[in-house]
């Protein structure tokens, strides 16, 4: 069975038995969506209300501006493979709880192993806060750590702010841009050195 074909058993399995208690809110669970052999995997904090509707990962505002984004560095959606840390919304757009993070956590570990990308990009805090613990965003942002984690083994993890905090932060915004143009030079560095 190739990777693509075990994702999709993965993500079926996940719609069917995923224990986290935001199923009995949300309309659906959104899984990831890309190439299940992307070098890099791009995870976010959880649906918003686009996502919930439509059962796809950053369709909103938020994906649209991480879109445009990847353009800029030569990248589309096909190549990447996005996810989040919780697969279904939290009512109101509220941030997820540790038990609903916890809930969903064994398949995101399990999208890790299967994909096996070269480099994990975490979209804002929550993500960030589950690889590289008891950091601040506002530090760490444009960094990349490697991080030994259970089940999966070392993992390069580079820390972005969420595209929708650029959105409503205007001031975010050049930064999170400026961080994104790093991960050319660090993917190359990444491919040189394995
Ligand atoms: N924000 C996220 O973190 N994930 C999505 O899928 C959409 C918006």
């Amino acid at each position: 069975m190739d990777q693509g074909q075990t994702l999709k058993i993965l993500n079926a399995r996940m719609i069917l038995e995923c224990p986290c208690a935001l199923r009995d809110t949300a309309l659906q669970a959104v899984v990831g969506e890309g190439s299940a052999t992307a070098d890099i995997m791009f995870i976010g904090e959880a649906p918003g209300k686009n996502e919930d509707e439509q059962g796809i990962p950053f369709v909103g505002a938020a994906g649209k501006l991480l879109a445009e984004m990847l353009r800029t560095i030569g990248l589309k959606r096909e190549d990447i493979y996005i996810t989040n840390i919780v697969k279904y919304r939290p009512p109101d757009n509220r941030d997820p709880l540790p038990e609903e993070i916890n809930a969903c956590m064994p398949w995101l570990h399990a999208e890790i192993r299967i994909i096996k990308p070269k480099v994990i990009v975490t979209l804002g805090r929550h993500a960030m806060e589950h690889f590289i613990p008891g950091q601040k965003i506002s530090k760490v942002h444009g960094e990349v750590f490697e991080k030994k984690i259970p089940d999966i083994g070392t993992q390069r993890v580079f820390i972005l702010y969420h595209p929708a905090a650029a959105l409503y932060r205007g001031s975010l915004r050049a930064t999170l841009i400026k961080d994104f143009k790093k991960i050319p030079k660090l993917f190359e560095k990444i491919k040189t050195s394995t």
